[in-house]
Protein backbone atom coordinates (compact mmCIF):
# COMPACT_ATOMS: atom_id res chain seq x y z
CA UNK A 1 0.00 0.00 0.00
CA UNK A 2 1.61 3.44 -0.46
CA UNK A 3 -0.12 6.62 0.65
CA UNK A 4 -1.02 9.37 -2.46
CA UNK A 5 -1.37 12.98 -2.36
CA UNK A 6 -4.70 14.77 -1.41
CA UNK A 7 -6.16 16.85 -3.77
CA UNK A 8 -7.07 20.44 -2.54
CA UNK A 9 -9.22 23.35 -3.66
CA UNK A 10 -8.75 24.82 -6.15
CA UNK A 11 -7.64 22.12 -8.09
CA UNK A 12 -11.29 22.19 -10.47
CA UNK A 13 -11.04 17.95 -10.58
CA UNK A 14 -12.63 18.20 -7.31
CA UNK A 15 -15.60 19.92 -9.01
CA UNK A 16 -15.93 17.34 -11.67
CA UNK A 17 -18.65 14.48 -11.69
CA UNK A 18 -16.74 10.41 -11.02
CA UNK A 19 -17.66 7.77 -13.58
CA UNK A 20 -19.31 5.00 -12.55
CA UNK A 21 -16.59 2.00 -11.84
CA UNK A 22 -17.93 -1.05 -14.50
CA UNK A 23 -15.94 -3.60 -12.64
CA UNK A 24 -13.77 -4.40 -9.40
CA UNK A 25 -10.76 -4.92 -10.72
CA UNK A 26 -7.33 -5.31 -8.99
CA UNK A 27 -6.48 -2.09 -10.21
CA UNK A 28 -9.46 -0.88 -8.59
CA UNK A 29 -8.66 -2.85 -5.17
CA UNK A 30 -5.04 -1.66 -4.65
CA UNK A 31 -6.73 2.20 -5.07
CA UNK A 32 -9.17 1.69 -2.67
CA UNK A 33 -6.29 0.08 -0.47
CA UNK A 34 -3.89 3.28 -1.09
CA UNK A 35 -6.65 5.09 -0.11
CA UNK A 36 -7.38 3.89 3.63
CA UNK A 37 -3.78 4.41 4.25
CA UNK A 38 -3.75 7.82 3.08
CA UNK A 39 -7.28 8.39 4.93
CA UNK A 40 -5.62 6.88 8.25
CA UNK A 41 -2.58 8.97 7.90
CA UNK A 42 -4.53 12.42 6.94
CA UNK A 43 -6.07 11.16 9.90
CA UNK A 44 -9.74 11.35 8.34
CA UNK A 45 -13.23 9.47 8.97
CA UNK A 46 -13.76 9.57 4.42
CA UNK A 47 -11.84 9.96 1.52
CA UNK A 48 -13.23 9.66 -2.36
CA UNK A 49 -11.31 8.45 -5.24
CA UNK A 50 -11.62 12.19 -6.61
CA UNK A 51 -9.80 13.42 -4.13
CA UNK A 52 -6.83 11.66 -5.17
CA UNK A 53 -7.42 12.80 -8.32
CA UNK A 54 -8.93 9.85 -9.97
CA UNK A 55 -12.86 10.67 -10.72
CA UNK A 56 -14.43 7.16 -10.21
CA UNK A 57 -17.40 5.97 -8.18
CA UNK A 58 -15.37 5.38 -5.08
CA UNK A 59 -15.30 5.91 -1.66
CA UNK A 60 -13.43 4.78 1.69
CA UNK A 61 -14.79 5.46 5.48
CA UNK A 62 -13.97 4.43 8.80
CA UNK A 63 -15.63 6.21 11.72
CA UNK A 64 -14.14 3.75 14.44
CA UNK A 65 -13.32 5.85 17.42
CA UNK A 66 -9.72 4.15 17.87
CA UNK A 67 -8.21 6.93 20.07
CA UNK A 68 -11.05 5.02 22.56
CA UNK A 69 -9.60 1.92 21.65
CA UNK A 70 -12.37 0.66 18.96
CA UNK A 71 -10.95 -1.53 16.54
CA UNK A 72 -11.14 -0.42 12.85
CA UNK A 73 -13.69 -0.28 10.66
CA UNK A 74 -12.88 0.29 7.15
CA UNK A 75 -15.19 0.51 4.37
CA UNK A 76 -14.89 0.10 0.69
CA UNK A 77 -18.09 1.24 -1.24
CA UNK A 78 -18.04 1.42 -5.02
CA UNK A 79 -20.98 3.06 -7.32
CA UNK A 80 -21.90 3.92 -3.85
CA UNK A 81 -25.70 5.64 -4.04
CA UNK A 82 -28.28 7.16 -1.76
CA UNK A 83 -31.57 4.64 -1.86
CA UNK A 84 -33.66 6.34 1.37
CA UNK A 85 -33.31 8.98 4.00
CA UNK A 86 -34.38 9.43 7.41
CA UNK A 87 -36.44 12.24 7.99
CA UNK A 88 -34.93 13.44 10.74
CA UNK A 89 -31.56 15.74 10.64
CA UNK A 90 -28.61 16.21 12.71
CA UNK A 91 -26.37 19.04 12.63
CA UNK A 92 -22.41 17.98 12.86
CA UNK A 93 -19.39 20.13 12.03
CA UNK A 94 -17.70 18.58 9.01
CA UNK A 95 -14.19 18.98 7.58
CA UNK A 96 -12.87 17.87 4.93
CA UNK A 97 -8.87 16.97 4.13
CA UNK A 98 -9.55 18.89 0.55
CA UNK A 99 -10.08 21.86 2.68
CA UNK A 100 -8.07 22.06 5.13
CA UNK A 101 -9.18 24.31 8.13
CA UNK A 102 -12.39 24.86 6.96
CA UNK A 103 -14.91 23.91 9.68
CA UNK A 104 -19.08 23.99 8.81
CA UNK A 105 -21.94 23.22 10.67
CA UNK A 106 -23.94 21.36 8.15
CA UNK A 107 -27.33 19.75 8.49
CA UNK A 108 -28.23 16.36 6.90
CA UNK A 109 -30.75 13.36 7.22
CA UNK A 110 -29.51 12.05 10.69
CA UNK A 111 -29.90 8.48 8.78
CA UNK A 112 -30.04 6.62 5.25
CA UNK A 113 -29.82 3.71 3.15
CA UNK A 114 -27.42 3.11 1.11
CA UNK A 115 -26.84 0.66 -2.00
CA UNK A 116 -23.33 0.01 -3.50
CA UNK A 117 -20.54 -2.69 -4.65
CA UNK A 118 -18.56 -4.05 -2.22
CA UNK A 119 -14.68 -5.60 -2.66
CA UNK A 120 -16.20 -8.70 -4.37
CA UNK A 121 -17.90 -7.18 -6.62
CA UNK A 122 -21.46 -8.09 -5.25
CA UNK A 123 -24.49 -5.55 -4.69
CA UNK A 124 -24.66 -4.74 -1.15
CA UNK A 125 -27.12 -2.08 1.04
CA UNK A 126 -25.80 -0.34 4.41
CA UNK A 127 -28.15 1.13 6.80
CA UNK A 128 -26.25 3.82 8.64
CA UNK A 129 -26.90 6.68 11.22
CA UNK A 130 -25.28 9.48 13.01
CA UNK A 131 -21.61 10.47 12.39
CA UNK A 132 -21.39 6.86 9.45
CA UNK A 133 -24.28 8.42 7.83
CA UNK A 134 -22.86 12.10 8.08
CA UNK A 135 -19.82 11.02 6.42
CA UNK A 136 -21.46 8.81 3.65
CA UNK A 137 -23.35 12.24 2.77
CA UNK A 138 -20.46 14.07 2.69
CA UNK A 139 -18.18 11.25 0.62
CA UNK A 140 -21.16 10.84 -2.22
CA UNK A 141 -21.45 14.51 -2.21
CA UNK A 142 -17.71 14.29 -3.61
CA UNK A 143 -18.91 12.41 -6.69
CA UNK A 144 -21.07 14.96 -8.01
CA UNK A 145 -18.71 17.44 -7.31
CA UNK A 146 -20.06 18.84 -4.51
CA UNK A 147 -18.21 20.13 -1.28
CA UNK A 148 -19.29 21.55 2.26
CA UNK A 149 -18.92 25.12 0.85
CA UNK A 150 -21.74 24.58 -0.82
CA UNK A 151 -23.50 24.55 1.93
CA UNK A 152 -22.47 28.55 2.60
CA UNK A 153 -23.73 31.34 1.36
CA UNK A 154 -22.51 32.61 -1.91
CA UNK A 155 -20.94 35.63 0.03
CA UNK A 156 -19.06 33.21 2.34
CA UNK A 157 -18.44 30.36 -0.07
CA UNK A 158 -16.13 32.88 -2.19
CA UNK A 159 -14.56 34.25 0.57
CA UNK A 160 -13.33 30.61 1.71
CA UNK A 161 -12.39 29.86 -2.26
CA UNK A 162 -10.35 33.42 -2.73
CA UNK A 163 -8.46 32.41 0.36
CA UNK A 164 -7.38 29.08 -0.91
CA UNK A 165 -6.42 30.55 -4.21
CA UNK A 166 -4.39 33.11 -2.28
CA UNK A 167 -2.59 29.96 -0.78
CA UNK A 168 -1.79 28.43 -4.06
CA UNK A 169 -0.83 31.41 -5.41
CA UNK A 170 1.80 31.82 -2.69
CA UNK A 171 2.64 28.17 -2.64
CA UNK A 172 3.25 28.02 -6.55
ZN1 LIG B 1 -14.54 15.87 1.84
Amino acid sequence: MSKLPIITLPDPVLRQASAPIERVDADLLRLADDMLETMYAAPGIGLAAVQVGVPRRLIVLDVADTEQGEAREPLVLFNPRILTLGAETRVYEEGCLSLPDVRIDIERPKTLRVGYIDRAGAARELDADGLLATALQHEIDHLEGKLIIDFLSRLKRDMVIRKFKKQARQDA
